[in-house]
């Protein structure tokens, strides 16, 4: 269980993965096994996969236009889905979708919101309290600025240096959030703190909260633009914290479409 989810969200998943439905569209057993699942990132970050449409043999169909499954032989599939990977014939893939439901820490969530072209609904601040979980680096993520390349890390800080980052950073997001609950006049679990003064609005009493809070969503993409996503953000040039989100969707793209998985990969 990762720390972020409550007994009751365990009995939520549980009651969501005893539920089946029977379909004729094509289904895929590996990622079946898997739905619902929180694939845990970071300190208190996951990712779910909620739904998807389509397998390997729906983008050889769609290439195809065919009137049947698509699939003949494993092989000619194989064959195909290279082809029009090497070619950049880009439309096919555009035919298979997946959702997910992912918390990240908001300043993760500032670099993956660029890629405009899924569909997000985002946690709503306004209207719920977030939930008192931020991000702390691992130590051996805690490096100093690289003198080469100016968004990205040198040498791994040591000794007093880090346990001084370590404790400001958690100082910060304590103090950060006490006064988050102070301006509400309510704690983390919706108890009032003092019932003879009025609380600010959420949608104003969160702006004071680090961007190492998580925040939370679910994000919809088609498969062109999730693997455009996954070659940026699982490039060593990306940032290590949105690099464990996009290495945990490139195995959840391997689970999906095997097939397309490989093109990609060569
Ligand atoms: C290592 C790295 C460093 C970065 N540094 C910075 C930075 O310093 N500052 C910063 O602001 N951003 C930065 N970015 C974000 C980057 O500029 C892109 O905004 C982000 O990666 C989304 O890429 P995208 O536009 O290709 O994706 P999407 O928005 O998903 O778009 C996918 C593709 O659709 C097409 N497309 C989408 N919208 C349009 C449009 N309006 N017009 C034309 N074509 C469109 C393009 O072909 C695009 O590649 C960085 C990204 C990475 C990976």
């Amino acid at each position: 269980m990762t720390p972020s989810l409550k007994l009751n969200k365990n009995q939520e998943i549980q009651q969501l993965k005893d539920t089946s439905y029977t379909t004729r569209r094509p289904t895929v057993p590996a990622l079946e096994e898997v739905l619902y699942d929180p694939f845990p990132v970071l300190d208190y970050g996951f990712i779910r996969v909620i739904d998807y449409m389509g397998d390997d043999g729906a983008i050889v169909q769609a290439a195809r236009v065919s009137y049947g499954k698509g699939t003949k032989m494993v092989s000619e599939d194989r064959g195909l889905i290279n082809y029009l990977m090497r070619h950049h014939h880009s439309t096919p893939f555009e035919m298979c979708e997946i959702k997910f439901h992912v918390k990240l820490p908001i300043f993760v969530a500032r670099q993956w919101i660029r890629h405009r072209t899924a569909n997000v609904n985002e946690y709503s601040a306004r209207y719920s309290i977030l939930d008192k979980e931020f991000y702390m680096p691992n130590p051996d993520q805690l490096a100093a600025q690289s003198a080469t390349n100016r968004q990205g890390r040198g040498q791994v800080l040591e000794g007093k240096d880090a346990t001084r980052v370590l404790d400001l950073l958690r100082e910060d997001a304590l103090r950060a959030y006490d006064h988050y609950e102070e301006m509400l006049n309510e704690d983390a679990s919706g108890n009032i703190l003092d019932p003879n003064r009025p609380g600010l609005a959420r949608e104003l009493a969160r702006m004071n909260l680090p961007t190492n809070y998580y925040t939370q969503w679910y994000w919809k993409i088609d498969l062109h633009n999730f693997m455009h996503f996954i070659s940026l953000r699982a490039d060593s040039h990306a940032q290590y914290e949105i690099r464990v989100y996009a290495e945990v969707l490139r195995e959840i793209l391997k689970m999906w479409l095997p097939l397309t998985y490989e093109a990609f990969i060569d």
